[in-house]
């Protein structure tokens, strides 16, 4: 018997616009050698987060994993949580600087110091975030991805 298939939170459509979305603003955040994966699997729950990005150890790969109720989501909230999550990746190296702090430092010690590095991160991109959603066009990268316009398209009206 045929398991009958499970709606899947986020339509192919919807990832691969995501995807398409997502490496053109790594592009214009001088990023264009990563490539970026939308993941079948939705954030896990402890994460409690919009969506999660998860950069492969020694590659410029990432995974982003989206909320369960993604879909639910308006554009103008899904287009600034995948700029916030590519933004993560600019931090990358200084991430696997405190990873090899783990070697010096005791347990305690490195997890209270990771804490005190996430919140400042997350800070930061989300200052980042508002900086480059007004230099960039993302509102026209976005409806790209999506198939709502052409590249050709100059922003005049057909007459
Ligand atoms: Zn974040």
């Amino acid at each position: 018997m045929v398991e009958p298939v499970k709606s899947p939170h986020v339509t192919d459509d919807e990832a691969e616009a995501i995807v398409a979305f997502a490496s053109d603003v790594a592009g214009a955040l001088g990023l264009p050698t990563w490539q970026i994966a939308v993941m079948e699997e939705p954030v896990r729950k402890k994460h409690k987060a919009d969506a999660t990005i998860t950069p492969i150890d020694g590659r410029y790969f990432a995974e982003i994993r989206l909320a369960k109720d993604w879909m639910t989501f308006d554009e103008a909230r899904r287009r600034q949580v995948i700029v916030h999550e590519i933004l993560h990746l600019l931090h990358v190296r200084i991430n696997d600087v405190f990873e090899d702090a783990r070697d010096y430092m005791h347990d305690h010690e490195h997890a209270s110091l990771h804490r005190r590095f996430v919140r400042e991160t997350e800070l930061m991109v989300d200052h980042l975030s508002l900086f480059l959603t007004a230099t960039h066009t993302i509102e026209e990268a976005w409806d790209t991805a999506h198939g709502k316009r052409t590249d050709d398209d100059d922003g005049q009206e057909a007459g």
